[in-house]
């Protein structure tokens, strides 16, 4: 079994212009000396990704994409190739994201295809999933969980190097301050295992690692590196400033 890593992934989103990208990339490396030991991934905007990723080479933190295409080359006007994600030096691309669910309609089925291109080029899928509030409400969370990954990881081979990182983002909680209570961590997860196991192989779903996001910061670390279920973070609005970021690393992966 490969020995994988707890992790914790900054996703940077499009809230930087370049110069402040580069200004967080320095302050980033400055902060995070030698992590090679522990995997903390950045994730900037494809503008600077290469960039902010010779700003982090020597400190051990990963780099990764917001998204790409699904296809290695070709006429796709507009999108980003796997390959050249791969040699551009990430490791890890961001799938799925709800705001791209939500603004550009991508489907799991879409998903599912950019997991697997991923896996293919050697980046390790951030795939996120996460049910909206109403479904919450209704009592919907398991099944939509459920649906999501169903069509996700479908028909999905890992190599005996490769995981899939499962991003657990409830949609209510991505920016709006209010992270998954402690209570709902159990049952959410348990509902995302079941649903994996449904659909992977024992061997595969052992490769499958499940972290959090939404609305993590340096006050709330501690519940989500308490609970066993939470293999790791993808921070979006608190990796912008490097010492609150730094913070939730350290006590996520202590
Ligand atoms: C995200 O968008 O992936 C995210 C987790 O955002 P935030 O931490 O700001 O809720």
């Amino acid at each position: 079994m490969p020995d994988f890593k707890k992790i914790v992934a900054a996703n940077w989103k499009m809230k930087l212009n370049p110069a402040q990208s580069l200004e967080l990339a320095d302050a980033v490396a400055a902060r995070f000396q030698d992590f090679s030991e522990r995997e903390v991934v950045i994730c900037p905007d494809f503008l600077t990704l290469s960039l902010v990723g010779e700003k982090i080479k020597k400190t051990g933190l990963k780099l990764g994409a917001q998204d790409m295409f699904w296809e290695d080359r070709g006429s796709f006007t507009g999108e980003i190739s796997p390959v050249d994600l791969k040699e551009l030096g990430c490791q890890y691309v961001i799938l799925g994201h709800s705001e791209r669910r939500s603004y550009l309609k991508e489907e799991y089925s879409v998903i599912n295809k950019k997991v697997k291109a991923a896996l293919k080029n050697g980046l390790t899928p951030i795939m996120c999933v996460g049910e909206k509030e109403e479904e919450k409400k209704n009592g919907q969370r398991d099944q939509s969980l459920k649906e999501q990954i169903r069509q996700g990881v479908s028909e999905l081979e890992l190599g005996s190097e490769q995981r899939l990182v499962l991003a657990y983002e409830p949609i209510w909680a991505i920016g709006s301050g209010q992270a998954i209570e402690d209570s709902d961590i159990q049952g959410a997860y348990s509902a995302i295992r079941s649903a994996l196991k449904e659909v992977l192989s024992e061997e595969i779903n052992d490769k499958v690692f499940t972290i959090y996001g939404g609305s993590v910061d340096s006050n709330n670390v501690d519940r989500f590196s308490q609970a066993r279920e939470i293999e790791g973070l993808l921070v979006g609005g608190a990796s912008l400033k490097s010492e609150e970021f730094f913070q939730i690393a350290e006590n996520m992966l202590k």
